[in-house]
């Protein structure tokens, strides 16, 4: 039994304002939970549980967290409630607030008990008393704002959320899926919304459908093959759980960009997994040598002045992310010179081409080559967290919309294509047989 549970509040369909849904947002948010962490979840479905049955789930867990948001509409900002028979619970109850409402940016109003007023000894939420019964240690009910809060942005509330709450109870590395897969099967010769999904996401990776009409033509088809074939799937036009997950799936890991580390290295993933547990590919194009700057522990491994004359791109501005020795992370471009000038602050770098902006030109790449759709390794930076994403079949543009959907002001992509590689916990969510030169790992 893990050590965390997380109660996603009420059920299916509870407590709606206009198209938010407290319970059906609340199970996202758990769901999410589940993905990044090794927690428990009292709910995984819709199912209307008693408090009583919530409670009695999670009593081999020291700590219950009842997700919630708030309503009437003037009920605003984040509330943590604990029990009033555990004083000493209002010191975490303040952290879990104020963690919550830096990651959100909604107010923190209170961290408060509440009890019954002719029976000031019990707790008046139903899920505290019964938690307090099953011998739970600490138990939280957490508004995370009003629904009206809630509601917007509600994607991105969730994943500040959930990684607040990894960073509250030292959670480790948050991995987790963004986007829904939940498709049915189409071919040549579907017709429908579903097929009409797919035509704006082939045309978005830059597989021409035409016009998304939601007929599945041989237009469609054409594309969706060409599309599987640079995902590595069966080309087989039937677009089916792989294909669909290949078109919106997004593999997320983000972390404190102090733990992010660079190593050169000589093997295939499979062997290198043995040394590095988690780790994408660093390559600044693929090939025998690196060729981009790669610096780790304030050590500089490999610059482009190395290899000078290199397809006339030497001192052509290139993306890079880099982690001062203060902490620090700037994202950009950046010359030959401009590395040269910080060389003795650089904590770690990587570099790859620049997505937000992008442009392909002022780094000397060209358009088709470079910026085509293929599986891209990324990594970004949203203001506190680095942001690692892997995507199947992501052209330049699509890479970069993705940074920016998942909350980079800043983002570069490192070489990728038919090298990219993500492993977490030693588990291959892409891997190659290529031999890699370089790997960035945490
Ligand atoms: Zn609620």
């Amino acid at each position: 039994m893990n050590k965390i549970a997380f109660d996603p509040g009420h059920y299916k369909g509870a407590n709606r304002v206009g198209d938010y849904c407290e319970g059906d947002t609340m199970l996202l948010f758990g769901h999410a939970l589940k993905r990044a962490y090794n927690i428990f979840l009292t709910r995984e479905t819709g199912d209307n549980l008693t408090l009583k049955q919530r409670a009695v789930k999670a009593k081999d867990c020291d700590t219950l967290i009842s997700l919630h948001t708030n309503w009437p509409a003037e009920a605003t900002g984040i509330i943590v409630f604990y029990s009033v028979q555990r004083p000493e619970d209002k010191a975490i109850a303040e952290k879990i607030g104020r963690e919550l409402s830096r990651a959100t940016g909604l107010q923190f109003r209170r961290a408060v008990t509440r009890s019954f007023k002719s029976d000031p000894g019990t707790d008046y939420y139903g899920i505290i008393r019964e938690s307090v019964e099953q011998g739970i240690k600490h138990m939280f009910i957490v508004e995370h704002g009003s629904h009206l809060e809630f509601a917007a942005d509600t994607e991105a509330k969730i994943r500040a959320c959930v990684e607040a709450y990894g960073r509250l109870f030292d959670m480790g590395a948050r991995y987790y899926i963004v986007g829904n897969c939940d498709m049915p099967v189409v071919r040549k010769g579907s017709k429908g919304d579903a097929v009409k999904v797919l035509q704006q996401k082939l045309n978005e990776a830059g597989f021409n459908c035409g016009v998304a009409d939601g007929i599945f033509g041989a237009k469609t088809n054409k594309a969706a093959r060409a599309y599987q074939k640079v995902c590595g799937l069966v080309q087989d036009g039937i677009v089916g759980a792989k294909t669909w997950a290949a078109l919106l799936n997004v593999h997320v890991v983000t972390l404190d960009p102090a733990v992010l580390k660079a190593s050169l290295v000589s093997g295939v993933a499979g062997n290198l997994v043995k040394i590095f547990p988690n780790f994408i590919n660093a390559n600044f194009f693929s090939g025998s040598k690196t060729i981009g700057w790669l610096a780790s522990g304030g050590r500089i491994l490999s610059e482009r002045d190395n290899h000078r004359k290199w397809m006339g791109l030497y001192d052509k501005p290139k993306g890079t992310f880099v982690v001062h020795k203060n902490g620090s992370v700037s994202v950009g471009w950046r010359t030959d010179k401009d590395m040269d000038d910080m060389r003795g602050n650089i904590q770690f770098c990587c570099q790859g081409f620049n997505l937000l902006p992008l442009d392909l030109k002022k780094e000397g790449f060209s358009a088709s080559e470079v910026g085509r759709a293929c599986n891209a390794v990324t990594i970004g930076y949203d203001g506190s967290r680095a942001v690692i994403a892997v995507q199947r079949g992501a052209s330049a543009a699509v890479s970069a919309r993705t940074m920016q959907k998942l909350g980079c002001k800043s983002a570069i992509r490192l070489d990728s294509g038919g090298s990219a590689n993500l492993f977490v916990d030693r588990k291959g969510i892409f891997k190659t047989s290529r031999t890699l030169t370089n790997v960035i790992y945490w």
